[in-house]
């Protein structure tokens, strides 16, 4: 697969380049040249594969040339070691759940193909991970890197800001997975990684990677879970389908819309987000006006410049669809409170940002359309909001229970680069 950089047309990368880089010149997000497609019938012969063959199949119709099928079925195989079932929450509704795997969050099906990726393209050379987030991404980037060879992982979060449990389940891990917890919002980490790989020497010297949903790689993983919900939905409900993604940076929309480009039929996406409303603001008005970051239930979408937004008016402009076509919604904590309690009267448990998706999707779903929204966290990882809301007590999942009473491993630092850099370079 051939890549663009989207700040320069000119930089051209192969696949096994843009995992390994991450970013292009200037920061520059990659896309692929080829936008490949699949016909009705394909896609039908495609719906009644298995997850993991049908996987290899999606993933080699952009990397088939680098990849052999077989491998990258044995790759797929080993990242998607857990199911995402459709759970249904009325006649015509559903939550794709994506949060069965090890850290209980989509991410772990980004971050352990990624890692299987790497370790397939750069052999025994030693790399380092580093890598911002503001809550899942960690987990997800450290369980699926934690304890493989000549890889060093370099997790930057914003202090204070991301649930003590899900603190818990990725910075008491040690080994090779190192924890920063920095003086600043999720912005402020992200801008950190971004200087980072503008330091040539720096980058040189450490073999640096980045693994938060820039990496292509993640992305190309996640397009695998949106056939998958197609695929177990009725048939008439998958001409009608609408789906609600609940959104941060927008990696996991950018993989809704690349599986629409692929032939997956998907009548419109809804981005969905908190009161960290960039896109919605800017889908209205077309004014590109980020705010400072507010601190949310929905901590993992507290993102004021979602770093995917590039990628989404690409992949609109390349397939010349309308960007007025993309439905959005904001919600704010009240109302993602008493979602989340209009949820569980139906039947359903869910955590605030499955809720923020399901709302706007609830407000947006007209008559015979059928609804899906993603179900991007178990709620026992949100569990001290969830029971304050709900006002019932959660079992923690094994995953969760087993790291919740060890002691946390991470460095502190104040959002400054030259701190950062030493502390990078002191191994
Ligand atoms: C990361 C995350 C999101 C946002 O996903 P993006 O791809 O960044 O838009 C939503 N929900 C949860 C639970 C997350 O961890």
């Amino acid at each position: 697969m051939k890549l663009y950089n989207l700040k320069d047309h000119n930089e051209q990368v192969s696949f096994a380049q843009a995992v390994t880089q991450g970013l292009g010149k200037n920061q520059g997000l990659f896309f692929p040249h080829e936008l490949p497609e699949f016909s009705l019938t394909d896609v039908d012969e495609m719906l009644k594969m298995d997850f993991v063959s049908r996987s290899a199949k999606i993933l080699a119709a952009f990397i088939g040339d680098e990849i052999p099928q077989d491998v990258l079925e044995a790759r797929v195989r080993q990242a998607f070691a857990f199911p995402a079932p459709v759970a249904r929450v009325t006649d015509d509704v559903g939550c794709l759940e994506l949060f069965h795997g090890p850290t209980l969050a989509f991410k772990d099906f980004g971050g352990r193909f990624m890692a299987q990726m790497l370790a397939q393209i750069s052999g025994d050379k030693p790399v380092t991970i580093l890598t911002a987030t503001s809550g899942d991404t960690g987990a997800a980037v450290a369980h699926a890197f934690y304890g493989l060879k000549n890889v060093r992982v370099v997790i930057l979060y914003p202090r204070g800001k991301i649930s003590p449990l899900q603190e818990k389940l990725f910075c008491t891990l040690g080994g090779n997975i190192e924890t920063v917890a920095i003086d600043g919002d999720f912005d402020a980490c992200q801008a950190l990684v971004k200087q980072a790989f503008d330091d040539e020497a720096l980058k040189a010297a450490l073999g640096l990677n980045s693994a938060n949903s820039i990496n292509i790689s993640r992305l190309l993983a996640q397009i695998c879970y949106y056939f998958e919900a197609v695929a177990q939905l009725p048939q008439e409900a998958r001409n009608q389908l609408v789906i609600s993604v609940p959104s941060g940076n927008f990696g996991d929309l950018t993989a809704g819309l690349l599986a629409k480009s692929l032939g997956l039929p998907v009548k419109r996406f809804i981005a969905a987000t908190n009161v960290n409303d960039t896109v919605p603001r800017y889908l209205r008005d077309g004014q590109w006006a980020p705010k400072a970051t507010q601190a949310t239930l929905s901590n993992a979408m507290d993102v004021s410049q979602p770093n995917n937004w590039p990628r989404v008016e690409e992949l609109f402009r390349r397939k010349i669809w309308r960007l007025d076509e993309l439905d959005s919604a904001a919600v704010d904590d009240a109302i993602t409170r008493e979602s989340m309690r209009e949820l569980k009267a139906l039947g359903y448990l869910s955590e605030p940002h499955a809720a923020v998706a399901w709302r706007a999707l609830c407000d947006r779903l007209n008559p015979g359309e059928y609804g899906l929204f993603l179900g991007t966290a178990h709620p026992a990882k949100f569990k001290e909001s969830v029971e304050a809301i709900l006002g019932e007590t959660l079992e923690l999942p094994e995953a969760l229970a087993k790291r919740a009473d060890l002691p946390l491993l991470s460095h502190s630092l104040p959002a400054d680069f030259a701190a950062l850099r030493n502390l990078l370079m002191s191994r």
